[in-house]
Parts: structure tokens; sequence; C-alpha cells
């Protein structure tokens, strides 16, 4: 069954979304919009809804379900059922705010307005801008006529995800290629980690000498920090993956099963182009940002919100406020940073509605990528993307392969993030790491 269609019958038989199913007495007034209802958004509206009281908060998220994205490179590697990583939206938006089901089209900051699809307005007080960052598949040639078809997957999305494990299970020989993108995308090491999942399980299908496993990226290194490149080169040798830099994904020919990338960087053959075959490809698409939010004034020039790197505050509204993959913040874009983010942004927002405070909470870049190596090997980088410092949970040197580090991420993040994370109840593990590591290690 296609995914889709999978996901909408699932969603529709939910006991709670007659709920919400219609908008036809929704209020066009709120104290607090917040525009997405993915990991960011939910995490605020959830907590700020409770506080401010009922249908004070508006949520507006066009899509009928909501997924927990991290869950996508277990599921393409074949280690969690594509059923887990979904719910439908209306029952995880907090039943004190009022669901939007739509896309907003517009923002006007100037008179405090949010434009829906539909054409309708809704004003607020204060909006907090939560949107995610777009997958653009049309940014490479050919690619959107070919992906989910000619063994073209990818784990970025829920309507190809599930194409990755089965076009893994159907290589017998050839190149198995992986690609990262020179645009900023979200979980920067999620396009390695599926990498690592199809070594394995070309070794437990024992034709792992009739498959060559390939590592393209765009980038000068396999990961930002360098503890986690060391720690990633090391582990890409041991395991006879080809890590090739510069490489940027540029055209897909499915029909001729042929890959085209540009090389980058300052070599003798940059500019120039190589085309690899392949048996598999896994494609992380190049992302950019809503042309909704990169067309209003919120936006830099980049078409990110632009807010405040520290309090998460708008630079010229003082009423908006922004986090997760669509802000401007400078650090690594996970659901980790976006937990840390939120904690930060409530406390800014509603000391500035209570009056009591300036916004003086700040957020200091913390960010963290858990790198799946095998079914029970995992390294958990944790770091500040504003410094590059590693910020590590626990006592152990976490750039280590570990069989905790794999339990965490596969198991219990999961748990937390539908159980707490969208209840606004998870702000980040720093209250876990003045016990697991009291001195600071690594
Ligand atoms: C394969 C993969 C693996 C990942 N692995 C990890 C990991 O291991 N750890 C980790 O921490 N993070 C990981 N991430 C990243 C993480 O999922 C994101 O960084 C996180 O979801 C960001 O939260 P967000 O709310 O900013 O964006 P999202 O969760 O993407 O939510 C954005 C929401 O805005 C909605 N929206 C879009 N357009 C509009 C509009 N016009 N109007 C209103 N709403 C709109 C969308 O429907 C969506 O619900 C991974 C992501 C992927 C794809």
């Amino acid at each position: 069954m296609l995914a889709s269609k999978f996901v909408a019958k699932t969603v529709a038989s939910s006991r709670c979304w007659t709920r919400f199913a219609s908008t036809s007495a929704a209020p066009s007034s709120y104290k607090l919009i917040v525009v997405g209802g993915g990991a960011a958004g939910l995490a605020v509206s959830s907590t700020l809804s409770e506080k401010l009281g009922k249908d004070e908060v508006a949520v507006i998220e066009p899509s009928a379900a909501h997924y927990q994205q991290p869950l996508f490179t277990f599921v393409g590697g074949g280690l969690k059922d594509f059923k887990e990583t979904f719910r439908p939206t209306a029952d995880v938006v907090s039943p004190e705010a009022h669901w939007i089901n739509q896309a907003a089209a517009e923002i006007d900051p100037d008179n405090n307005t949010v434009t829906l699809a539909d054409g309708s307005k809704v004003s607020y007080e204060y909006l907090v801008v939560a949107a995610g960052i777009e997958l653009d598949f049309s940014g490479i040639k050919g690619l959107q006529e070919t992906i989910g078809k000619n063994g073209v997957a990818s784990n970025y999305s829920p309507k190809y995800v599930q194409k990755t494990y089965e076009f893994l299970q159907n290589v017998k020989e050839g190149n198995a290629l992986f690609t990262m993108p020179a645009t900023p995308i979200k979980c920067a090491g999620a396009p390695q980690k599926i990498a690592y999942l199809a070594d394995e399980l070309f070794r437990e299908k024992g034709i792992r000498d009739k498959v060559t496993v390939n590592y393209y990226t765009a980038l000068g290194k396999i990961f930002a920090v360098d503890k986690y490149a060391d720690a990633m080169n090391a582990v890409a040798k041991s395991r006879n993956i080809n890590v090739n830099l510069f490489h940027d994904l540029v055209e897909v020919d499915g029909a001729a099963k042929k890959a085209t990338f540009k090389l980058l960087g300052t070599g003798p053959k940059a500019g120039e182009t190589l085309s690899v075959p392949y048996e598999f490809l896994h494609v992380t698409p190049p992302m950019k940002p809503f042309d909704f939010i990169k067309k209003s004034k919120i936006a830099n020039a980049a078409g990110f919100v632009d807010v405040n790197q520290h309090t998460l505050q708008h630079n010229k509204y003082a009423n908006i406020y922004s986090l997760g993959d669509c802000s401007s913040l400078p650090t690594s874009k996970t659901a980790a940073a976006a937990a840390a983010q939120s904690a930060v942004l409530k406390q800014n927002l509603l000391n500035q509605i209570r009056g009591t405070d300036a916004p003086s909470a700040e957020y200091n870049g913390y960010t963290s990528c858990p790198l799946v190596t095998g079914k029970h090997k995992l390294v958990l980088a944790e770091f500040s993307g504003y410094t590059g410092a590693p910020h590590e949970t626990f006592f152990f040197n976490q750039a280590n392969e570990h069989a905790f580090s794999y339990w965490l991420t596969a198991e219990a993040l999961p748990e937390i993030y539908w159980k707490s994370m969208l209840k606004g109840t998870w702000n980040g593990p720093s209250s876990i790491r003045k016990f697991a590591n009291p001195t600071g290690a690594n």
C-alpha cells in the first residue's frame, strides 16, 4: 500500500479526528499563533496553551499526520515499522489549543496577521514561527521523475522512506550510493547513518564483497565537529565505506541508473562532473526555507526567520519568535536542538506576555546527532553549534560506538518524544547531565 494512503487511512480512523475536523467556528483572533505543528511548534504550543487558557493559542498546521522524523532512519534500515513514526495531528495538538488545519500562506508582521491557504486571515498578539524546512527534490535534475523507483529512495520523506529498505533488500551486487547536499538540511548526520545500516545489511546477507558502499558529500568534512568527524572517518574506514568529499549530486538518470556529481572545493578537478552507475541510491534532497517565510518581512537574506540566536526573539518584531528548522539559529537543525530552544523561547515569551521581564533566558546552540552505525551501535554526538564544543550528557566518551547510546536513541527517545516533548515537558538533557556527567567530561 502506498505510504500516503496508509497514513490517511490510519489518521482518518482516529477516534479524536472529528474533534478538530471543522474550522468553521474558529475565532479569527488569538493571543498567540504558532505556525507549524511539528516537533518545535508542539513543544511550545502545548505549554503555552495550558498557561494562557483554552483557545487563546492557535496552531496552524496543514498536515493531518504528525511524523516523528528521527525514526525514519530506523525505518529505512529495516529496524522499525513505519507505523511507529506517525500519529494523527488531532491527537498530538493540546486540547487547550485550537488546531487550524490549513497552511499559512502569508505573514504580515506590521498588521499582526497570518493569511491562510483559503485566503482568510487570523490575527495574533504574539507569533511563534516553527514551520520547518522544505525538501527540494526538484533541485536535482531527474530526481522527481525517478524517486521511489529504479532503486532511488530517501529517508527524508514519509512518501519514500519505506522504499529505502525495500530497495536495499533487492541489491545483489554493484554500487550503493548515499548523498549529502550542499544546502542547510535537517539532521546533517542522517545522510550517512543509512550508509552504515546498509553496510550491515549487506554483510548479514553475505553480499558485502559484491557491493561497493559509497558516501558522497558536497561538504569538505564527514561531520562538522572534529571529535565526531574523527570517529565517523574511523567507522567508515573500518567498514570499507568510501567517503567522497566535495561531491554534490546534480542529476539522476533513473532509466540508466546513473548519478552525476559536480565536484566542489578547490581541487584540480573542481567544477568538473562525474557520473557513477548505481544499483541503489539514497538521496538526501537539497532543502530550502518555505516561500511564505522567505517572501515575508520576518526573513533574513537567506530566507530563514531572523531571530536573536540567544533569546530566539525576532530581531525587528518584538512580538515574534522562532525556533526549529525554519529559524536563522546558526546551529545544526535537529529535534534535540528544538527541544532545548523551546525551553528558552517559552520562558522569554511568557515573561514578555506577563510583563515581568525582558527576554533574558539564553540558548547556547545545543544540538545532538545520534549517528547510528549498526543494530546496537551508535555514536551520540552532542555539541553546541555555536562554539563547536562537545556537550555530552554522559560520563563515557560518546564518540565511541555504544549499545547504551543505541538503546537510548532507538527505544527511550521515541517515547520521550511522544510523551514529553510534544507535551512541552522535555527541554533536552541538561538536567540529566548534572548527574550523568557531573564533571563535564568530554
Ligand atoms: C531522516 C531524518 C532523521 C532525523 N534524525 C534526527 C535525530 O536522530 N535526532 C534529532 O534530534 N533530529 C533528527 N531529525 C531532524 C528533526 O526531525 C527536525 O530537526 C525537527 O523535526 C525540527 O522540528 P520543526 O518543528 O522545526 O520542523 P518539523 O518537525 O519538520 O515541523 C514543521 C511543521 O510545519 C508544518 N508546515 C509546513 N509548512 C507550513 C505552513 N505553510 N503553514 C503551517 N505549517 C506548516 C509541517 O507540516 C510540519 O508539521 C531527523 C530528520 C529526518 C528527516
